[in-house]
């Protein structure tokens, strides 16, 4: 097939463009490099089945080819990313999906937007199911990124009610591997890095709100299964196993055998308090489930961001 996944320069466009490769597909990939970086897909440059455009899918995209498959990633993922960048985070979830989903509609090709537990906010149940609304302050500083997903799943599926379009929307909660940015200020890359050069870890607030961990390669293996399952409906992916920020620093100290202290800054504004997705529906319609425990995928992430370091 000819796939195209925008944001595939990115940390999980990157391991997906991988796997579409490995699989004998024609992958398109195409990033402005607003949060990714060329080096993500260096390595995949080469390959006969590999096209690189850059290009800002907030701006109409005009392709010769076929295309069969679009995985509509593109979007700054991480809470600094799209604090820095609330109107391109807006514009991106909006004009950008409006723009993927016009080319799937021209192309006849089935389409899968990235969408994100933050649609569930500060979530009043626990854990997330896909019927669940969502908690959401729409002019809070996450709302940039809340309500530009938000925004893309309604276009999605009234682009799949009005026009036929085949569409996909996955329900990404925290994901993690190989490939993020050492600086992107997210909470693992933060914990390694200071585990790693001896800084201390920077729990925010008490450190009693949950997020609950899911490595890239389970993720990828779930976005595989839902693109070719025939459920328009939101799915979940994510791993259900649930820790508080406190637990996860000290897992990640002594992972790393690092002796740095842990020290408390403030909570940022609209912080969700708990995060744990409820993977019923992925579970039943698409026979998947995580398979890396925490601590093996914390092991290998390690090795990674150590390798990282030393080459700084
Ligand atoms: P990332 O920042 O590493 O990747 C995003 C990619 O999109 C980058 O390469 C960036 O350059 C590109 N991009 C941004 N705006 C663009 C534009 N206008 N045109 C073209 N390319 C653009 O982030 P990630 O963690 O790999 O996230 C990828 C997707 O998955 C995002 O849509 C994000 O919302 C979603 N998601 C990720 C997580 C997670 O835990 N990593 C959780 C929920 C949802
Ligand atoms: N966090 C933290 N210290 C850090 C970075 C993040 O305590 O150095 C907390 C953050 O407040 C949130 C959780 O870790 O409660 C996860 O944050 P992240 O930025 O990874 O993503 P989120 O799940 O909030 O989108």
């Amino acid at each position: 097939m000819r796939i195209v996944i925008t944001g595939g320069a990115g940390f999980i466009g990157s391991h997906l463009c991988e796997r579409y490769l490995a699989a004998g597909h024609h992958v398109t990939c195409v990033d402005n490099l607003l949060t990714g970086v060329a080096a993500n897909v260096g390595h995949l440059l080469s390959h006969q089945d590999f096209v690189f455009i850059e290009h800002d899918v907030s701006k109409p995209l005009f392709l010769d080819a076929a295309v069969d498959r679009i995985l509509h990633f593109a979007s700054p993922a991480s809470p600094i990313d799209y604090l820095q960048l609330p109107i391109q985070t807006l514009k991106v979830g909006s004009l950008g999906t409006h723009n993927m989903l016009g080319v799937a509609r021209a192309k006849k090709a089935r389409f899968l937007l990235a969408s994100t537990s933050e649609v569930y906010g500060d979530p009043e149940i626990h854990p997330q199911k896909e019927d669940y609304w969502g908690n959401v302050n729409p002019i809070g500083i996450r709302g940039v990124y809340d309500e530009a997903k938000r925004f893309a799943e309604a276009m999605t599926m009234a682009y799949h009610r009005t026009h036929g379009v085949e569409t996909r929307i996955v329900r990404i909660f925290n994901t993690y591997g190989n490939r993020m940015r050492l600086d992107d200020g997210r909470v693992l890359p933060n914990f390694m890095g200071q585990a790693l050069r001896g800084e201390p870890l920077t729990v925010y607030g008490a450190g009693d709100q949950t997020r609950s961990f899911c490595h890239v390669t389970d993720l990828v293996e779930g976005i595989v299964r839902l693109m070719e399952s025939d459920s328009p409906e939101p799915v979940n992916i994510g791993n259900p196993e649930e820790v508080t920020i406190l637990q996860f620093a000290k897992e990640i100290l002594e992972l790393s055998g690092s002796s740095s202290p842990i020290v408390y800054k403030p909570l940022p504004q609209d912080d969700p308090r708990v995060r744990k997705p409820d993977i019923t529906r992925a579970r039943q319609r698409l026979g998947w489930e995580p398979l890396v425990n925490r601590r093996e995928g914390l092991l290998i992430t390690l090795e990674h961001f150590k390798k990282r370091i030393a080459a700084i």
